[in-house]
């Protein structure tokens, strides 16, 4: 066998890219990773983090109206919109610091500079240096996802969500356009941090995809909390505007912003990666075709996360990633299990859910039975927010299995990973049943749903 530079090279140093790469050098392997930007990728730079940040800022809009209920006077509350970009700015940094020491320190050797395939074993990275080829046994592809705007006059004059953390100045006037999660978060969010935000969507419901219930309840949310949400609605054109940008819709009427975001899909980044020559085949959107252990129609080269284009969540990369180290570098037996899989949509309120929507579950047993609850949660007795709470179980009554959890409310994520852990074990209706609910809580509604609605 030829004697390669590395057993692994990594091209991205993302969710996927640096599990892996750290992974397979604990385990004694040669590790090499490539990274052409800040090391975390889109969920430490410019995703999941970054959001979580700016919706915990937006939270505290909620909070301030709401604590007067709760005796506290707290004043008339501003946001210092520069104050909390430089903190956010702060805290990536940090982490970006902290995946650099866990990749050198795990005996990785990181190299910056843009990566190409030039066949299944060689990779090229223009460094600032110059360009440098290396030899690998193993090459692992986690590219990670881009945003994609589609191609409409005007299209420059949009940002998309890479954009939104360092807006400068705060937009006043936000227009969204997109149905998706990310769409959908950044308008809470914006809308939280006092901006008008109109949602503008061109389908029927925002959420494909998610629980119809779960659709058109947060759309209402969303509506309460005065999102302008107009769906059936398309963007036509946009043209530069004195403050900001005019966009002309389908209908003939016009929107103005001083910032349109367009969250209208992410496709996999795979623009010059040299997946011809490596003989790498892709599929839909470009996105690269993998089999069960993540590997690709060239045998020495893999990949994982968002670039096969599978389920677009951290967790999932990370999982991918660890199923391909096991496979090269350990006793094989982990393997990727895509059911089950929960998520959480950090709408104001958030969405969590986990397993089939009740049509999926429709189409797949005969006899469906679904609980359902919807109520005021206990803290806005007093606080004044008229925000309700959604609760949903989906269950196959042949096996009594809960086979769908959908929450819209307070700390749903958090509510929704445990549970998930409970379905995963295949608990039944008559386990929830079983199970003594924590009093006053929101989640105790989920183990405390008698009578079935359907
Ligand atoms: C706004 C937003 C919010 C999100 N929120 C959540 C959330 O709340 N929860 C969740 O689970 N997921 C969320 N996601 C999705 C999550 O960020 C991705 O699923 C995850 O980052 C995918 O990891 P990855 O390793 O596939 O790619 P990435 O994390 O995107 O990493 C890819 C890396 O590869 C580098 N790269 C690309 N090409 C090359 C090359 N040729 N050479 C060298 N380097 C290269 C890139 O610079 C990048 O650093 C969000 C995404 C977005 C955009």
């Amino acid at each position: 066998m030829r004697d390669h530079d590395f057993d692994l090279f990594v091209i991205g140093g993302g969710s996927g890219g640096v599990r892996a790469a750290r992974m397979a050098a604990q385990r004694g392997a040669r590790v090499a990773l490539a990274e052409a930007a800040a090391l975390g990728g889109t969920c430490v730079n410019v995703g999941c983090i970054p959001k979580k940040l700016y919706s915990y800022a937006a939270h505290y809009s909620h909070d301030f109206a709401e604590a007067a209920g709760f005796g506290w006077d707290v004043g008339e509350p501003a946001l210092d919109w520069p104050r909390l970009k430089a903190n956010r700015a702060r805290e990536i940094a940090r982490l970006n610091g902290v995946y650099e020491q866990l990749l050198t320190g795990a005996g990785v050797q990181l190299i910056r500079g843009w990566a190409q395939l030039l066949d299944g074993h060689s990779v090229k990275v223009q460094t600032t240096a110059g360009p440098r080829t290396h030899s690998a046994r193993h090459v692992l592809i986690a590219t990670g996802g881009t945003a994609s705007v589609p191609p409409l006059p005007g299209r420059n004059l949009a940002v998309t969500s890479d954009s939104m953390f360092d807006l400068d100045p705060f937009p006043r006037r936000l227009v969204v356009v997109g149905g998706g999660y990310i769409a959908c978060e950044f308008a809470s969010i914006f809308r939280g941090l006092g901006a008008q935000v109109s949602l503008l969507y061109r389908g029927e419901q925002i959420l494909r995809g998610f629980d119809d219930e779960v659709r058109h309840f947060i759309a209402g949310e969303m509506l309460k909390s005065g999102i302008d949400l107009r769906l059936g609605t398309e963007v036509e054109s946009m043209t530069n505007a004195n403050d900001g940008v005019d966009v002309a819709l389908r209908d003939g009427s016009r929107l103005g912003a001083e910032t349109v975001l367009f969250a209208t899909g992410r496709v996999p980044n795979v623009e010059g990666l040299g997946l011809d020559a490596a003989g790498v085949k892709q599929g839909h959107l470009g996105a690269i075709e993998v089999d069960a252990h993540h590997r690709t129609s060239r045998p020495s080269v893999y990949a994982v996360g968002d670039v096969t284009a599978r389920l677009q969540l951290t967790p999932v990369a990370l999982a991918e990633a660890m199923a391909v180290v096991d496979h090269l570098f350990g006793d094989g037996r982990r393997r990727m299990d895509y059911d089950l899989v929960p998520t959480a949509v950090f709408t104001h309120p958030p969405i969590g859910t986990v397993g089939l929507t009740e049509e999926q579950a429709r189409e797949k047993f005969a006899r469906v039975a679904v609980f359902r609850s919807e109520f005021k949660p206990l803290r806005h007795t007093l606080s004044g927010s008229s925000e309700r709470c959604l609760m949903k179980l989906v269950v196959d009554v042949a096996s009594d299995r809960v086979v769908g959890l959908h929450m819209v409310g307070p700390e749903a994520g958090e509510v929704v990973q445990g549970f998930a852990v409970a379905m995963k074990a295949g608990a039944t209706k008559a386990l929830f049943d079983a199970t003594i609910g924590i009093h006053p809580t929101v989640a105790e509604e989920f183990v405390t749903m008698r009578e079935p609605v359907r």
